[in-house]
This record gives structure tokens, C-alpha cells and sequence, in this order.
């Protein structure tokens, strides 16, 4: 895994050859999320580079946090991504805010209005776009472009001062309005907010711009290789002019690779809030959620993401990435540590009535038939057992081998037993079913004299506690037209299953994992679980069942 990561990774060819060309020393990559909202699995890559990298390198990681724009960002964001960033297993070597900067590109932003690189407008924003031109016209030259040094200092000292309102001026660079990329023609700055910052109070008033400020953190803090995604290829001459012209001792590196797309998932911050402000899922941790926090809670393991993360590659090319290459991780992950137990989800109840009233007997079943050191289960057998609704057909198509009227099955760990008889509630419903059970048949007693060719599981009523299961199907229908994702809501993307588990999971706490027999991997849900009631969530199936479109 590790191999193909390191050899489809150019990132990591260019580190070498800066490294061999003493280009640098140690290097130091940092992951820059804006506190704007929870992480999302696309955020897992980020950290993979970033922090894979300077790891293997030898080098630091810094968790740096990008909040120049205190209108969304929240302290809530700020703890949950450390959270995440540490479930995942990176160790940092420094937080640091953008904010704890606010000082040194202050005086930056003097600095390049001292050299005649940067002016204050007083054009609106619909005007500065107007003016801006577009790919195949050149822009048009702010009428305030050519105000005098001592003017621009003093009107951008008064915006720090807070003497204007919010937009009614913004300091810009001046580079060429002309240019064949838009983001050189007079990029704006530093605007004017007047609200409450979650680090700074109300000390500042005036917020960078994130195209300004992202290099100079980087150089600040000594950042070699500044890792971003594709959409800032083209702010690279920017972010290169800024380093430049405020003549950062440290020069880094900005190297672009694709995002993450996922199928059937959107994966932007801010559309991941609608779905939690619109109440679409319960919260930035639910398990349908592509969140760090909602792969957690469905069960997610750290291991199965980053192995994810690995085995994806880093491309110059954007791609989309099937789910189920994801769940591929998981089952890897989980097959050899789980526990296997059995659960019914939709339980039928089944009556033995040739089974002596009142008996219950013990039978032992393995935890892993593929690792003996796991060792057995105890669980039992009784006159009154559930199976699960799915297991049962009244009208059988052909090559159907569970259970339906006159045929056998095998009870996994226990008897052969065959349907009698199906009673039915007033509406058709099948409510009970009646077998007989033959008592030669018990699971290891080499019993050789008949085979049937369906195996079913079962929980006997007399020990198996009642548990709630939570299956998920994809949140979103097509996530690749996304603009329109909340029209493509998927109304089936939670079921939810009142059934019986084998007393075995008593106990279990949030997060404990299981293998059910058949039904998947399942994770106990940390929020609705209660004393007296276990609630699973289904983290992936045994196979992969969802047709992709
Ligand atoms: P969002 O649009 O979800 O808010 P963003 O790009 O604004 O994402 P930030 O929180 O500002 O995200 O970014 C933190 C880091 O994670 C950035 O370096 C960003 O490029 C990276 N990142 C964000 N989304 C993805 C993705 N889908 N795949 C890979 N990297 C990503
Ligand atoms: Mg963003």
C-alpha cells in the first residue's frame, strides 16, 4: 500500500530533488483548514500528504488554522478539527492561528504601500468586478490607483482605526490590470469587518484577504512545500509576487495536487452545513455524513481511512474515487480484528415445537472461523428463536434455499430445522413460523446423514437482548452535479431496525465493533445507546451491494 503511495506520489519527487540540491534542509508542511466547519474526507488526503511527507523526511507538520474571516469561523470548528486531526493519528509540532499574525501583516500590507505596491479603493465590489475585465479584456485602472503613499497609509491606518464601515474601502495590491491572470489585476488585500473575531475580539476590524495572507503564514512559519489543491494553480504568481515583494526571509513552495471527489457525496464545508442547517442529518457527526466525525461515529476506523488516503493516490488530474473503494479499506481493516456475533434485524418468530418447553442449552460457536485464537462463544438454543424476516419466503423463487413451507435449513451453531407452518396477523403478515428441529443435526457433532443448502442465523428469545440497527444507503443520489444537491437528497438513506442481538454484545460501549453474521460490519452508536439499549450503526455491508449508477 505504502509502496504505491511513495511511487505515484511527484510531490515526493520534488522534495527529493530539493532536498539533493540543498534546496532546503528539513522540511516543513503544514495543513491549513479554515474553522468553518467540520473535516471532511477530503480533508484526510490533505493530512496523508502533508503529514506522510514530512514524516518520512524527517521534517515537522504544523496545524495551522486559516481564520481571516471571523463571519463563519467558530471556536466549535477549531476544537473539532483538532479532534479529528488526532483521532486520525497525526501529531503536529505547532497550532497556530493565522489570527497570531494579524500584527506582522498589518504591517506587511504598510510595508508595501511604503514601496507604492498597494492603494486603498474606495470602489464597491460590484464596481472592483466590473473593472476587473475578463479573460479576453484587460481591466480597467481604479481611479484611486494613483493615490499618494502618505494618503494611502493614513486612509489605511483610519480603516485599522475603524473610521469606515464595513466595504466602504479595501487596500489592493497594485500589480497589472492587464494581465492575462486575472488574479495579478489589483487583487484586494484586506477589507473591513466589523465583527467579532473568535481569537481576536474586537481588536481588528480589518481581515486580510486569503490570497495575501496564506503566504505570508507560509513564510512565517518556514513552510517549505505549501500543499493546496488544484483551484490555486493560478493564484501561484500571487501567492510568489507576495512572498517576493515583502521580502520574506523564507521562500516556500507552492505545489498543487486534485482534490478528493468521492461518488455520491458532496464535499465542501459549506454545503456540508446546509445538510446540518436544514436538518437533513442529525448533526456534523452523522454517520451518513462525509465528515471525519461522521466516518467515526458509523464506525469508521483511523487505519481504513488512511490506508483510503494512500491507496488514492496524489495526481495532478481530477478524478472521482468510487465509495465503495472506501468500505474496501474497512472490511480490510475490520475482518481480522472483529468479533463475529449474530443479530437478528427484522426479527420473524419461529416456534420449535417438537423443543421441550422451559430447556435452554448451550451451544459454542466460533468468533472467527478464520483465526481459531479468537476462540468460542457461548450462546443458546430454546423452544422460542427469531430469525430475520429476509430469511423467509412464503412463495420461493426457483434456487431459493432458506426457509419457506416443507423446506430445511441449518441454523448457524445450532439444528437443522423445518417450516411447518407460517401464521399470519389479520393483514397477511407473517407473524410466527413453526418447525421442527432434529435433534442429530447439532452443529459438530459430525451429523453426515443429510444436507441442505441453506445455512440461516438465528438468536434464541430466552437470552438475546433487543438492539437497534441503523442501515445507511448514500446520502446524496448524484453527487457529481452538486450544485443542485439538495434536490438529490436520497429519502431511503436511513432505516432503522428494532431486533434482538446474542447477549454476548451486553456491555458494549460506543464505537465497540462487530462482524453480524451476514449482515456486516455494525458500530455502537456513542449518542443513541442507552443502558438499556444498544444501537448499531451498519458501517459497510459484507460485500459490496450498492449498484453504482
Ligand atoms: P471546503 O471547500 O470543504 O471548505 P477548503 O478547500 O476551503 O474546503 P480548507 O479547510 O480551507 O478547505 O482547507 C484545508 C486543506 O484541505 C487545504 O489545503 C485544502 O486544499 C485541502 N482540501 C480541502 N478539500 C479537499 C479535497 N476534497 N481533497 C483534497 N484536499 C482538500
Ligand atoms: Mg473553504
Amino acid at each position: 500500500m505504502e509502496s504505491e503511495f511513495k511511487t505515484s506520489n511527484f510531490i515526493r519527487n520534488i522534495i527529493i530533488d530539493d532536498l539533493k540540491n540543498k534546496k532546503y534542509e528539513t522540511i516543513i508542511t503544514r495543513f491549513p483548514p479554515e474553522p468553518n466547519g467540520y473535516l471532511h474526507i477530503g480533508h484526510a488526503k490533505s493530512l496523508e500528504i502533508n503529514f506522510s511527507l514530512a514524516e518520512e523526511f524527517g521534517g515537522k507538520t504544523n496545524l495551522r488554522f486559516d481564520d481571516t474571516n471571523p463571519l463563519k469561523e467558530d471556536v466549535e470548528y477549531v476544537n473539532s478539527i483538532e479532534e479529528d486531526v488526532k483521532w486520525l493519528g497525526y501529531k503536529w509540532d505547532k497550532v497556530i492561528f493565522a489570527s497570531d499574525y494579524f500584527e506582522i501583516m498589518y504591517e506587511k500590507a504598510m510595508f508595501l504601500i511604503k514601496k507604492g505596491l498597494s492603494f486603498v479603493c474606495d470602489l464597491t465590489g460590484e464596481e472592483i468586478k466590473k473593472f476587473r475585465g475578463n479573460l479576453q479584456e484587460p481591466g480597467v485602472e481604479s481611479p484611486y490607483r494613483n493615490r499618494s503613499v502618505e494618503e494611502n497609509i493614513d486612509l489605511f491606518t483610519r480603516m485599522k482605526n475603524g473610521e469606515f464601515k464595513d466595504g466602504e474601502k479595501v487596500l489592493r495590491a497594485k500589480i497589472d490590470m492587464s494581465s492575462s491572470n486575472m488574479n495579478m489585476r489589483d487583487p484586494v488585500i484586506y477589507r473591513i469587518s466589523h465583527t467579532p473575531h473568535h481569537n481576536t475580539g474586537e481588536k481588528w476590524c480589518v481581515y486580510p484577504m486569503y490570497d495575501f495572507a496564506h503566504p505570508l503564514e507560509d513564510a512565517i512559519e518556514g513552510i517549505t512545500h505549501s500543499i493546496c489543491t488544484l483551484e490555486f494553480e493560478d493564484h501561484r504568481p500571487l501567492y510568489d509576487w507576495f512572498v517576493r515583494e515583502c521580502e520574506m526571509e523564507n521562500v516556500p513552495r507552492q505545489i498543487e495536487f486534485a482534490r478528493l471527489n468521492l461518488t455520491n457525496t458532496v464535499m465542501s464545508k459549506r454545503k456540508l452545513k446546509a445538510l446540518v442547517d436544514e436538518n437533513i442529518v442529525d448533526g456534523w457527526d452523522d454517520p451518513r455524513m462525509p465528515t471525519i466525525a461522521g466516518f467515526r461515529r458509523r464506525g469508521f476506523t483511523p487505519e481504513s481511512i488512511r490506508n483510503f488516503c494512500r491507496a488514492i493516490g496524489v495526481a495532478k488530474a481530477n478524478s472521482l474515487v468510487d465509495y465503495q473503494m472506501l468500505e474496501h479499506f474497512l472490511r480490510e481493516d475490520l475482518n481480522p480484528k472483529c468479533k463475529r456475533i449474530m443479530a437478528v434485524i427484522d426479527p420473524i418468530k419461529v416456534v420449535i415445537t417438537n423443543y421441550e418447553e422451559g430447556k435452554v442449552e448451550e451451544l459454542f460457536i466460533e468468533n472467527n472461523k478464520d483465526d481459531e485464537s479468537m476462540g468460542t462463544r457461548r450462546i443458546t438454543f430454546s423452544k422460542y428463536i427469531y430469525i430475520d424476516r429476509d430469511d423467509f419466503m412464503e412463495n420461493p423463487p426457483p434456487k431459493y434455499f432458506r426457509l419457506f413451507k416443507g423446506n430445511e435449513v441449518r441454523l448457524k451453531g445450532a439444528y437443522f430445522i423445518k417450516c411447518n407452518e407460517v401464521i399470519k396477523d389479520e393483514n397477511g403478515k407473517v407473524i410466527e413460523l413453526h418447525c421442527t428441529y432434529d435433534p442429530e443435526t447439532k452443529s459438530g457433532s459430525g451429523f453426515s446423514g443429510r444436507k441442505v443448502k441453506g445455512t440461516i442465523h438465528f438468536v434464541d428469545s430466552s437470552s438475546s437482548i433487543p438492539a437497534q440497527f441503523r442501515l445507511f444507503e448514500p446520502l446524496i443520489l448524484d453527487g457529481s452535479s452538486d450544485s443542485d444537491f439538495l434536490k438529490n437528497i436520497n429519502e431511503n438513506s436511513l432505516r432503522i431496525c428494532e431486533g434482538f442481538i446474542e447477549d454476548n454484545a451486553k456491555g458494549s460501549k460506543g464505537f465497540d465493533k462487530y462482524q453480524i453474521f451476514r449482515h456486516g460490519y455494525f458500530s455502537v452508536d456513542p449518542k443513541y445507546t442507552t443502558q438499556d439499549k444498544l444501537v448499531f450503526n451498519r458501517i459497510a455491508s459484507l460485500k459490496s451491494s450498492f449498484k453504482l449508477k
